[in-house]
Formats: structure tokens, C-alpha cells, sequence
């Protein structure tokens, strides 16, 4: 039997919320010229009525979201920094995570891997235990492939040029944007589901965004915007963040910062991401308080709710497994996923889907236990959503014989609870191992 003490550690460690917050908002300090001059991407395109209509939009729709983004724009950890390491890891954790969660693994990852040798060299162990909860484990895997890459084509520096930048794998042409503007000032374009939703809404575009045509059409409008900032004069572009450095920059000196440097695609990018997370939400936007909403198409004629068309959303698929938290002398057993599945490398509980509706336990139990355990005991249910999957897992708790030992290699690993906190599990049986733990000691 295992010790209390032990679960209770074991508990605490598979709950654990590293508990950073967001630090209290500082002003980026930038101001633009309101009399903005249009590129030269908008000047060479600018023969049609229709098309000198929206210049003259997107010239006033840059120092609008130029100067909001300065007055409200969330002090983000990685906002402090313009060091490519630290703005790509934040942006590929980023992809389908939300800011709040996002940030003390952000914080964790750049504490333990601080740089791109230490991510190429790092086990897989300690990269799936880094991004354990996060989901979406590829985004880790592509990291350190990524790594590798740096490490071996570009000296271990970050390609400063797109394409280079695009090549790199887990980085799409959002991504790319994202960090050549970001870290490089590069005009480049980012395109997301916050930033289609800004798009689509200020200029009225009605079509699936989804839709090859719509999708092009919103791509070229985010290049005249992040073109056009570029246009616009800065009376100072230093921002408060790259004055207050995080604990990351003063261990690693300075960053590729240039406090003089046009950091208005920066900027523009990131106020249309920042606008899209804060005021134009997906439900009740804050269109009172918007700055752009004497130019919103949608808020004109009424359409706010009708955009942007993502059409019908699949409807989520039910599956149901099962599963057993086996017991033997304070070990439990538990097994690695394969490589080349979902959630490949991450641990599990053994377990297996249901697919015609009926299960016995017990015949369960003894196929994929490889014995028929004496007491077999319903433990918890854990309800989990992934992708389009509503997930139920429920678990039993199973008592095995010290004989049922010699088919550990084949069923799985027997592990303690100390042991159990240095693998990374997936996040339906991380909940599992904790409720599991929870019931367990509840019982006694
Ligand atoms: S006015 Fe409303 S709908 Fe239009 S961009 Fe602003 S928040 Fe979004």
C-alpha cells in the first residue's frame, strides 16, 4: 500500500498551478503622426475609387489601433523582450492557448531551457514534462526540432529572414509573422482567429474566412495595415516593457531591443491580437469603448453578431474508455503511448475504448491487466474535451497479486507516486492520477 504522505506529495505535484499572473499594466509610450502617409504598397494600388476609399480607411484604422495598443496593452512577460528565443517559444505556445495559462510556462520553459542549444540537447522526458497541461504536444516536439534546426543550419542564431523563419517546423505563415515582426520590426502580416474576427468585422467581409478566396482577401488587408504602419512617424518607440526587464533578460543581457528602431509592425500586429482578445470578443464584444468604431462596418449595420461566417461548427463526438489505476505493493502501472499517435510519448493509465457500448469490468481488467485482479473497485469519472472529442474516462481501481508482476514489461511499468510526478501524462489522465490519488486517500 502506498504511504499517505506519498499520494499526498503525489496529489499536490499533478495539481500543481505554477500561479504566475499577469503583471500590472505599463504604458507603451509611442506616439503617431495622425496626419499618416500611405505606403507605397497602398500609393501603387490606389487607381480605383473603391481602392482610394479603403486606403484612406487603413490610413486612419493605423494611429486608431497604434494609439489604443499604446494606452491598453496587456504588460505581457514576453513583451518585455525582443529576443527571437523567447518571442518564439511564447508564440508557439500561444497557438490554441490562452494567455493566462500560457505564462507560467512560458516563465517555467525559458527558467529550465534558456536557450536554443538547451532545447536542441534536452531529453524527451523533460520537454513533455515542460509542456505537461498545455496540450497539443507537437507544438513541443516541433520546439526541439526546431532547435535542432537553429542549432545546425544558422549557428544557433534565429534566421532573421521569413522564409528561413517558415521553414522552421511548428511555424506557419501566422507564426512567421508574428516573430519577424515582433522580434525583427519586419512588416510581415499575421493572420489568426482573433485577428480574422477584427478584420472581418471592420470591413464588413461576409464570406468563410475559411474559404480560399475570403482567407486571401483578409491576408492582403493584414499586409496594408502592418505596410502602412510602417508609414507612420513615431515621435519615440520605446516602450516601459523593454525599460523594466523580465528576470529572463537580466540573466541573459541585453536583447536585440533598438530603442530607436520603427517598432510600429510590431505594434500594429499585436494591437489587432490584442483588440481581438480584449474589446472585439467573440460574445458581446465591447464596441462603446472599440477605437476604431467610427470606421467598424459591422457596428454600422448591425452585423456584429453575424461575423465573422465560421459556418456550422462540427457538433463534438462522445468517446468513452476505461480504465484502471492498478495497485501492487505502492507501485501503479502505467504505460507510454507510442510514437506516431495523438499524444505520442506522453504516460497513461491502462486503458482502452469502449466501442459497442458494453463493458465488463472485469473481462477489461484481466485483458489488459494480463490478470484478473481480486478487487476491482469503480474509482472516478473524468470528463475531458480534446479537439472535437468529449472524452469519459472511467476509472477502477484494481488490487493486483505480487504474481501479476511478471507481466508488468508487457502491460506496462510499475511506479511509485514520487516516480509517477517525473513523467508527463496526458491531461485526461492527469486529472485522472490526481482524483485517482484523491479517492484513494479519502478512502482510507
Ligand atoms: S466596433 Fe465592435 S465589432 Fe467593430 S471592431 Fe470594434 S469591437 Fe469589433
Amino acid at each position: 500500500m502506498v504511504g499517505r504522505a506519498s499520494l499526498r506529495a503525489a496529489v499536490k505535484s499533478l495539481c500543481r498551478n505554477s500561479g504566475s499572473s499577469v503583471a500590472s499594466r505599463q504604458q507603451i509610450v509611442v506616439r503617431v503622426n495622425s496626419k499618416l502617409k500611405t505606403s507605397a504598397f497602398a500609393a501603387s494600388h490606389s487607381a480605383a475609387p473603391a481602392r482610394r476609399l479603403q486606403n484612406s480607411k487603413l490610413a486612419r484604422l493605423v494611429p486608431a489601433l497604434l494609439d489604443w495598443f499604446a494606452k491598453n496593452a496587456r504588460d505581457l512577460p514576453w513583451r518585455r523582450t525582443r529576443d527571437p528565443y523567447a518571442i518564439w517559444v511564447s508564440e508557439i505556445m500561444l497557438q490554441q492557448t490562452q494567455v493566462k495559462t500560457v505564462i507560467p510556462y512560458w516563465e517555467r520553459w525559458l527558467r529550465e531551457l534558456p536557450t536554443f542549444a538547451a532545447v536542441a540537447k534536452a531529453g524527451p522526458n523533460k520537454i513533455h514534462k515542460l509542456w505537461e497541461g498545455l496540450g497539443y504536444y507537437t507544438r513541443a516536439r516541433n520546439l526541439q526540432w526546431a532547435a535542432k534546426q537553429i542549432m545546425e543550419k544558422h549557428g544557433g542564431k534565429f534566421p532573421r529572414n521569413f522564409d528561413d523563419v517558415l521553414a522552421l517546423p511548428g511555424v506557419g505563415r501566422y507564426t512567421a509573422g508574428a516573430i519577424c515582426s515582433i522580434a525583427f520590426s519586419q512588416p510581415t502580416p499575421i493572420l489568426d482567429g482573433n485577428v480574422i474576427r477584427v478584420l472581418t468585422r471592420i470591413f464588413g467581409i461576409a464570406g468563410n474566412p475559411k474559404e480560399k478566396e475570403t482567407n486571401a482577401r483578409l491576408w492582403k488587408l493584414a499586409e496594408a495595415l502592418v505596410l502602412n504602419a510602417g508609414g507612420a512617424r513615431l515621435r519615440r518607440a520605446q516602450t516601459s516593457f523593454t525599460k523594466s526587464p523580465t528576470n529572463h533578460k537580466k540573466r541573459h543581457g541585453p536583447t536585440e531591443s533598438r530603442p530607436t528602431e520603427n517598432t510600429n509592425h510590431s505594434f500594429l500586429n499585436q494591437s489587432l491580437m490584442e483588440l481581438g482578445a480584449l474589446v472585439c470578443t467573440p460574445r458581446n464584444p465591447q464596441c462603446g469603448v472599440c477605437p476604431v468604431k467610427k470606421l467598424c462596418v459591422a457596428l454600422r449595420e448591425n452585423r456584429v453578431n453575424e461575423l465573422p461566417d465560421l459556418g456550422k461548427r462540427e457538433a463534438a463526438t462522445a468517446r468513452r474508455f476505461v480504465a484502471f489505476v492498478a495497485e501492487q505493493n505502492g507501485r501503479f502501472l502505467v504505460r507510454q503511448r507510442p510514437a506516431g499517435v495523438v499524444n505520442a510519448h506522453l504516460w497513461e493509465f491502462p486503458n482502452v475504448e469502449i466501442l459497442n457500448g458494453k463493458s465488463d469490468p472485469k473481462l477489461l481488467a484481466k485483458n489488459i491487466l494480463g490478470a484478473k485482479p481480486p478487487k476491482l473497485q469503480p474509482l472516478c469519472t473524468v470528463i475531458h474535451s480534446i479537439t472535437r472529442y468529449r472524452i469519459t474516462l472511467e476509472a477502477f481501481r484494481a488490487q493486483l497479486r505480487e504474481t501479476s508482476h511478471t507481466n508488468s514489461s508487457k502491460m506496462g511499468i510499475w511506479k511509485t507516486p514520487a516516480q509517477m510526478q517525473q513523467l508527463a501524462f496526458t491531461a485526461a489522465h492527469k486529472k485522472l492520477a490526481s482524483a485517482a490519488f484523491d479517492c484513494i486517500l479519502s478512502a482510507r
